[in-house]
């Protein structure tokens, strides 16, 4: 069984339910197994600043599907969810789910870098991943836990879990 650990994202249409649905999603699906999910978080926008606040979180979870595979039913997801893909880089989202690490592999193709390229400097990624994993050591050697160290909050909270339940 491969290891991962994914990064979801929503700020578009009730993003904390977009949330919700998408680890529905994922612990129903077959080839999912063992997810845990971390605190959800709200956190500012990159780029373009005239959009709302995300809601983000990240899940761990077992499977045996191929780095590839596994990115075709997340972006299956992603579609089921009303994403529509525009050329606005960063733009506004009902769900983004990448895929921040794949064992401790170190992946390069047309489709497909892991770890996620922005893994170290998206403080909506670091926080919620060092609470799923304090002991993480990255394929390069870096603890998460010194790089969590030097990264600036950027504004990032945790969201109450009264607030996620009530929606649940
Ligand atoms: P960013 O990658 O900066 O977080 P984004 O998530 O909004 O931006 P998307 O539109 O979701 O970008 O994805 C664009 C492409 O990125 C996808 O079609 C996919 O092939 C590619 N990609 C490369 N590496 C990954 C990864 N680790 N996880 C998910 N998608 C990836
Ligand atoms: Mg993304
Ligand atoms: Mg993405």
């Amino acid at each position: 069984m491969n290891i991962v650990y994914i990064g979801l994202g929503a700020n578009l249409v009730d993003p904390q339910a977009q949330l919700i649905k998408a680890t529905n999603a994922l612990s129903t699906h077959p080839a999912i197994k063992s997810l845990v999910v971390s605190s959800f978080y709200s956190s500012k926008p990159m780029g373009p600043q005239d959009q709302p606040d995300y809601v983000n979180a990240v899940a761990r979870f077992e499977t045996a599907l191929e780095p590839e595979a596994l990115l075709d039913q997340l972006q299956d997801i992603e579609l089921r969810q009303g994403r529509v893909r525009k050329d606005e880089r960063w733009g506004p989202r009902t769900l983004d789910l990448d895929i921040l690490l794949f064992n401790n592999e170190t992946i390069s193709t047309p489709r497909l870098t892991v770890p996620h390229y922005g893994l170290c400097d998206r403080e909506f990624v670091v926080f919620p991943l060092l609470e799923l994993a304090p002991q993480l050591v990255l394929p390069n050697g870096s603890t998460l836990k010194q790089i969590a160290d030097k990264l600036p909050k950027n504004g990032l909270t945790t969201l109450p879990s009264k607030e996620i339940k009530e929606i649940l």
